[in-house]
């Protein structure tokens, strides 16, 4: 057996991990295999012309657009289409179904691999370059025979999914996550929403790993310790079992889950809302065990997630019909979709931008698509008669915006005969949060999205772990914004959240409370240790105690000021909280 190797990456999501390579991205590196029956020979021969077909038509219509909009070379798309017409691979795959009866996947990857090792032996970097197109292609057509029904694939056995491009959101939704124990990437930030989901499923990221199909091959055993950022490749027994050893105490969590299944209140009696984060309706089971307070974010968006098709009215309300009726008589707040930047349905006709975070996104689609919102819109609204729900628009800029939103919902209500529930924006967008007490008597409630606002605030991308060093919360300007948002809401009397994945941060709970948030809105896992960690506090020493930061001017000096403050008022708590604390 080959030795052990260790690769050094960046932490993402914490934890730690074992399983098989299962690779995402490539799909043609899988290694098993899968037969058929002779009778099902026709159907996968007609099932490749048609994917083969998909495929031509997304690289036509990707021509088009590309024409029409820019300089970039097109000719890789031409490329591409000369290998779905060339007679060598579809008389190949053909073969590979009606002789050897492996089904179309299997064929494909087959045949693909086949096609790399000549390129490949051929030694130049023409035939090198043609050898990752067929790739490409490859992976395109296998990824059409995933995505059918929106149902997530299952493994067999535990898995790491080992992503060689940017990590989406899609690969935890297109499988069982039950069986996902962590995941190894080429790149993505900790707050990409990718992480995001990960975060809140307990599967531990590390990212900005190199080199990964050199050093990681299909089916290779891989452990994964997240707190550090290493990947062992094929561990050794005694790596294994050190790390079997500290698994977290999960008694000690669980003890804590249900200590506050409870409100919270400071020391000096403060009630503190601890709300859940979501995506799908399974989720709130997670977030009432945990003791969530009420729904403090819907991301409605992962109901779109691997499907060919805009779901219907119809769909669409069972699903927050679901959501409410489980969330039973706590408040949960809808955010209509926020699609664009990373999470761009495989339906929606999105064009080409070379900048997607700073491009068509949310609110600006929903104002020029009113067509696929006003289903959105109405679903919510009909499953939500009788229920305590809001609705919360995403990436709103401008006050004009909000206001043609607003009376867009308005009008929705009247036509089904509802009231108007309350509507609020999500502060994400640094124009808008420097203008908040405009909007304040536009709103009925506010909530700070940390994730977007700090990618926009600091020109860092979230999904990039090349500039994570920049993507950081407790830059003191930022915080300086945060405390004056904060303020205005209150002042106003505002209900404000902050449900960004920095007010889910332990290390950050003693200065949010003394900056004066009242609502944390986080995953559903975070609650009790939040909620611990309030109890602990006293609000007027929190508030006194940050009331210094804005004589603070550098982040290492902020990083060192909130260690100390937190060891002040907190002691030791953080210490013994049963997860690690991330400083
Ligand atoms: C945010 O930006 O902080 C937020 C909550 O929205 P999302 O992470 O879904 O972009
Ligand atoms: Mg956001």
């Amino acid at each position: 057996m080959k030795k052990e190797v260790k690769l050094s990456g960046i932490p993402i999501v914490s934890g730690w991990g074992m399983g098989v390579a299962y690779f995402v991205g490539r799909a043609v590196q899988q290694t098993s295999t899968v037969s058929i029956s002779r009778q099902d020979v026709g159907n996968e021969i007609m099932h490749f012309n048609e994917i083969r077909e998909q495929a031509r038509k997304e690289y036509r219509q990707y021509i088009t657009d590309l024409s029409d909009s820019s300089t970039t070379d097109i000719s890789i798309l031409n490329i591409y289409e000369h290998i779905l017409d060339d007679p060598a691979f579809i008389g190949q795959v053909v073969e590979t179904i009606s002789t050897k009866l492996y089904d179309l996947e299997t064929s494909i990857r087959l045949v693909s691999n086949d096609f790399v090792k000549r390129f490949e032996s051929a030694g130049t970097a023409y035939f090198k370059e043609r050898s990752s197109d067929m790739v490409d292609v490859c992976e395109k057509l296998i990824s059409y025979l995933y995505n059918d029904d929106g149902q997530a694939k299952s493994f067999v056995e535990p898995v790491v999914l080992v992503v060689l491009r940017a990590f989406t959101p899609t690969d935890i939704l297109a499988y069982d996550k039950s069986k996902i124990q962590a995941v190894v990437t080429v790149s993505g930030g900790k707050t990409s929403h990718a992480a995001i989901l990960a975060r809140s499923y307990n599967i531990p990221v590390v990212s900005g790993i190199r080199n990964i199909s050199e050093s990681i091959k299909p089916g290779d055993q891989l452990l994964v310790d997240a707190e550090k950022g290493s990947v062992y490749v094929r561990p050794s027994s005694i790596v294994v079992a050190r790390y079997k050893k500290q698994a977290i105490d999960l008694s000690a969590l669980n003890e804590l889950k249900r200590k506050w299944r409870r409100p919270v209140y400071t020391k000096d009696g403060i009630e503190i809302d601890v709300l859940a984060n979501i995506s799908l309706p399974e989720d709130i089971s997670d977030a009432h065990e945990n003791g969530a307070d009420g729904i403090g974010l819907v991301r409605t968006e992962y109901l779109l997630s691997n499907r060919k098709e805009m779901p219907s009215e119809a769909i669409q309300y069972e699903y927050y019909k679901t959501i409410l009726e489980k969330a039973g008589n706590k408040h949960c707040v809808i955010r209509l979709m926020d699609i664009g930047g990373d999470k761009v349905p495989q339906f929606f006709d999105m064009p080409l931008e070379f900048n997607p975070f700073m491009g068509w996104r949310a609110i600006r689609i929903f104002l020029e698509r009113k067509d696929l919102f006003e289903s959105q819109i109405m679903a919510i609204l009909r499953a939500g008669n009788g229920y305590d729900y809001s609705i919360m628009v995403p990436m709103v800029t401008t006050l004009q915006e909000w206001l043609e939103a607003k009376a867009f919902i308005s009008q929705i209500a009247q036509r089904a005969g509802v009231r108007m529930p309350r509507c609020g924006v999500l502060f994400e967008v640094p124009l808008a949060i420097l203008e908040m007490s405009t909007f304040m008597k536009e709103i009925d409630f506010a909530s700070i999205g940390t994730n977007d606002l700090i990618q926009y605030l600091s020109a860092a991308d979230r999904n990039n772990a090349k500039v994570n060093y920049l993507y950081n919360p407790i830059e003191p300007a930022f915080l300086r914004i945060i405390r004056t948002a904060i303020r205005c809401a209150n002042d106003n009397g505002m209900p404000l959240s902050i449900c960004g994945e920095m007010a889910g941060n332990p290390i950050h709970t003693v200065l949010l409370v003394g900056l004066g948030l009242r609502r944390f809105s986080v995953i559903p896992r975070s609650i009790p240790v939040i909620k611990e960690i309030i109890a602990n506090i006293s609000y007027a020493e929190a508030s006194e105690s940050t009331s210094h930061i804005n004589a603070i001017e550098s982040t290492e000096d902020m990083a060192h000021w909130l260690k100390t403050l937190n060891k002040r008022l907190l002691g030791d708590v953080l210490q013994k909280l049963p997860i690690t604390v991330d400083v």
